[in-house]
């Protein structure tokens, strides 16, 4: 169902968590790191999120953020949900300070599906930044 046209401040409701396959998860390359089954090199973790090196890095620093909980992509994000995103920029932000980043600047983005550049369906924050990065976002 697609977005109704908003009233101004009229709050648009949403469908709850989206529930996946077993399989999927099963399959699931950082749900495997999350489980240890594959490893990496852990930053940070707490009941809802864990960070870790990215495998091919971008960038001086590039570190992934994840919830440990499944979900595909920010297209499969409930209202509910969104307070996880406010989460994992936080610690995003506590990791740049401890990686050295925060005054020099970087960058958090979210792929989203194909066109968005999303490899692993699994949502993901990535913290990019050491050097002066492209201006490219597209
Ligand atoms: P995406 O293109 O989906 O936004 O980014 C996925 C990221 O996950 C890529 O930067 C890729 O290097 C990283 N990645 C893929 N597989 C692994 C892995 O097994 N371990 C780690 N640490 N990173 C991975
Ligand atoms: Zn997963």
């Amino acid at each position: 169902m697609g977005l109704p046209p908003a009233r101004p401040g009229q709050v648009i409701g949403s469908a709850g968590p989206t529930t996946s396959s077993h399989k999927e998860i099963m399959d699931c390359i950082f749900c495997q790191i999350v489980a240890g089954k594959i490893p990496s090199e852990i930053l940070y973790q707490d009941e809802e999120v864990i960070a870790f090196r990215d495998v091919n890095p971008q960038a001086p620093t590039h570190l992934i953020i994840i919830p440990k909980r499944h979900i595909p992509s920010l297209a499969h994000l409930s209202e509910a949900e969104t307070p996880l995103i406010g989460h994992m920029v936080n610690i995003a932000n506590q990791l740049a300070k401890r990686e050295g980043i925060s005054e020099s600047g970087y960058r958090l983005a979210m792929n989203c599906g194909e066109q968005g550049g999303q490899l692993v369906p699994h949502l993901h924050l990535h913290l990019v930044g050491g050097r002066k990065l492209s201006n490219a976002l597209g």
